[in-house]
């Protein structure tokens, strides 16, 4: 990175008014976080540290046929590990389960379920990210402290409930921010 120029004694006053904002700039830009960049722009690496892991994606979800609106389950996708809150077989998730969703920015900024404290979601929408997320807390276990991980709240995986039944789990908490994670 280029630094910027002194300036010499007979011009500093002039350039002191000139060149602050410029030093000011360049050690903006040096310090910007990768998440305050765009989404098509955060390297493969970038993209993948930005979820925070919270597993909420991972909850089926069912939309009202008459309205369009979205209700989220306690029930896991067949894949997720409640323990780990983690896919079981990420690096296959596509093969094995047909409707699970790999996220691009085009798909972040048109899918309407995404939770609102969904990393790729704020970023998208050029919002920061909360003080619990892993790369401002520096610890995966801000998620679970300020209640955004599934964790301890999955009731059921998929393989165990009848189709039937998928309204008795709706739930709400999904789709919502608790007031310590603000
Ligand atoms: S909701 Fe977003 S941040 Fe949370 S696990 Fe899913 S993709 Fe990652
Ligand atoms: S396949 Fe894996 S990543 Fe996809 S919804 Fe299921 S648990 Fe989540």
């Amino acid at each position: 990175m280029a630094r910027t120029p002194r300036a010499t004694p007979d011009t500093r006053l002039p350039h002191v008014a000139q060149d602050l904002p410029q030093v000011a700039k360049v050690e903006a830009e040096a310090e910007t976080p990768f998440w305050r960049k765009k989404l098509e722009d955060l390297t493969p690496s970038q993209w993948e540290q930005l979820c925070d892991g919270c597993g909420r994606c991972c909850l089926v979800k069912l939309e009202d046929e008459d309205t369009g609106k979205i209700h989220f389950t306690n029930v896991a996708c067949t894949l997720f590990d409640a323990t780990t809150c983690q896919c079981a077989n990420y690096a296959q998730r596509s093969e094995k389960v047909s409707d699970c969703v790999t996220l691009t920015p085009e798909a972040v900024r048109s899918i309407k379920w995404l939770p609102p404290t969904c990393a790729y979601r704020l970023v998208a929408e050029e919002r920061d990210l909360y003080w619990w997320h892993p790369l401002v807390s520096g610890s995966p276990d801000t998620v679970r402290a300020a209640g955004i991980s599934v964790h301890g709240r999955v009731a059921a995986s998929e393989d165990d409930v009848p189709f039937e039944q998928y309204p008795e789990f709706i739930v709400p908490w999904p789709g919502r921010i608790p007031k310590r994670a603000r």
